[in-house]
């Protein structure tokens, strides 16, 4: 796939929305999904010459098939014996079901129980337009758990499996690093162009992961949603990160100085260098968690949403 745009016939370009997947070094591949934006997510796949391990599945049956026959056919067959969820979220862990039995899978102790408790995947409430269809998919959780570090070796190769130590996107994320290939997969402590997402997770935390992901000094990494980052598009990338969970933890200070509501701080935000990113109406949903950390109190995810779609003025758009 050369070609990133195709021409409408009626004049405006329109993404073109063909996952490929992406070489980065021998046997390690990406599977990138354009857009990226909600419910799109990016994944991967480890070849060690006798087994494969995959880094997350996707949101619905269909993706989910499709990256694993495109691993099948680049790796001629290769047995995937393990995969790993970088977090609970769907779009990385609904297609859990279509690993081969066989596999097993790995997740933090929190993300298996995200997942565990997680009502999204037995229907999706109309938050989004349109409102995502899973396919054929069953709940299926992490085998084996790993709350700070486990090393996988495929063969000559060696994968680790690190959570950064404390809540940033998620309660429970971990990072595929292979340190010999100098190759990371972020799962969603990183969006490459597109807005971050923090509300499940913290911002102060996942503004500390940025220092975090920095450290392993990677070369190429495979962000959880948006374009795959090489070389020193790393550091410009996670200075975007930094330079906006800044912006939230400065709106909602500004906001709760002012009595504003999470939804009356982001109407008054100006967003300026992040306004371009897709899903900009997760300001919203940042500040709520913001909002909510600063207070002690558990967050209120209908009310979040509820105010995302109000901040947009319509649901929430998807390509899934
Ligand atoms: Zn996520």
């Amino acid at each position: 796939m050369t070609d990133t745009t195709h021409t409408h016939p009626t004049g405006p370009q329109v993404p073109d929305l063909e996952p490929t997947l992406e070489e980065l070094r021998p046997g390690v591949y990406a599977w990138v999904q354009p857009d990226g934006s909600w419910w799109v997510n990016n994944a991967g796949a480890i070849n060690g010459g006798d087994g494969v391990l995959v880094v997350d599945t996707c949101a619905t049956a269909a993706r989910t098939r499709r990256f694993l026959d495109a691993v099948d056919t680049a790796t001629g067959g290769i047995p995937v014996r393990l995969a790993v969820n970088t977090h609970q979220h769907g779009d990385h862990a609904y297609g859990n079901s279509l690993l081969p039995t066989a596999a097993v899978l790995l997740g933090h102790p929190l993300m298996r129980e995200g997942l565990r408790v997680d009502p999204v995947i037995d229907g999706c409430p109309p938050l989004w337009d349109p409102v995502p269809d899973w396919g054929p998919v069953t709940k299926r959780l992490p085998e084996v758990t790993v709350a700070s570090a486990l090393t996988v070796h495929l063969g000559d190769r060696r994968v680790d499996l690190l959570h950064p130590g404390d809540t940033a996107h998620t309660t429970g994320d971990l990072v595929a690093w292979l340190p010999g290939e100098r190759v990371l997969f972020s799962g969603d402590l990183v969006f490459n162009g597109l807005t971050p997402l923090v509300f499940m997770g913290s911002v102060p935390g996942a503004l500390a992961a940025v220092d975090w992901l920095a450290s392993f000094q990677a070369e190429i990494l495979v962000p959880g949603h948006g374009p795959v980052v090489i070389g020193t598009e790393i550091d410009r990338v996670l200075d975007e990160h930094r330079r906006y969970y800044r912006f939230v933890l400065e709106t909602a200070e500004a906001g709760r100085a002012l009595g504003l509501s999470p939804l009356e701080a982001a109407m008054q935000a100006d967003l300026g260098e992040f306004a371009e990113w897709a899903d900009a109406e997760r300001i919203v949903l940042n500040l709520h968690r913001q909002y909510a950390d600063h207070d002690g109190r558990e967050l209120d995810l209908a009310a979040a949403f509820a105010d995302a779609i109000a901040w947009l003025g319509r649901p929430m758009h998807t390509f899934v």
